[in-house]
């Protein structure tokens, strides 16, 4: 298997013991304010890379440049990610979304918070103290070793 295809099995073994043990866990289809409010336009292995460009339907590939250009021009974030759908607030390569999708929400660095306001008042308030979270900063080592990250503004041609 492929660093990738490894990866991903781990972050989808956390996410779903994660949402087995919270009921009504907030992370679900239709949520995506994470999806509009990025702080970084993203910057990926290659790998990662490779899968989610192969993955854009071939007839939203002009409205995915199009965004991308649109995101690009923007000084500074919070942006909103090209691959959204902004109608139906669905994630138009999520089979080949990059990790720190699927990380986000499920993993914690030290220091760094929980990233998305409806998971931190929840936290905040007690109701997931018996949440086991990932530790991004493993997950983050193990991409690093999959080589560089390429930067969005690279990737259009
Ligand atoms: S991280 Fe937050 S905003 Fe993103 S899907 Fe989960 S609950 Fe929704
Ligand atoms: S790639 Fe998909 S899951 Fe990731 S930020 Fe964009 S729309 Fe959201």
């Amino acid at each position: 298997m492929s660093g990738l295809v490894v990866i991903d099995a781990k972050v989808a073994g956390r996410c779903e013991a994660t949402v087995a043990a919270v009921q009504d866990w907030p992370c679900r289809a239709g949520c995506a304010d994470c999806c509009r409010s990025l702080a970084h336009l993203p910057a990926l292995t290659a790998a990662e890379w490779g899968r989610l460009e192969a993955a854009v339907p071939v007839s939203q590939q002009g409205t995915v440049r199009q965004r991308i250009r649109e995101q690009l021009a923007r000084s500074q974030g919070p942006y909103t990610c090209p691959w959204l759908d902004p109608e139906r607030d669905h994630c138009l390569v999520y089979e080949a979304r990059p990790v720190a999708c699927r990380t986000y929400g499920f993993y914690v660095e030290r220091d760094k918070g929980l990233y998305c306001s409806r998971i931190e008042r929840r936290a905040a308030a007690g109701e997931l103290d018996q949440v086991v979270w990932g530790n991004q900063v493993v997950v983050d080592e193990e991409l690093d070793a999959m080589g560089p990250r390429i930067p969005l503004a690279e990737r259009v041609r």
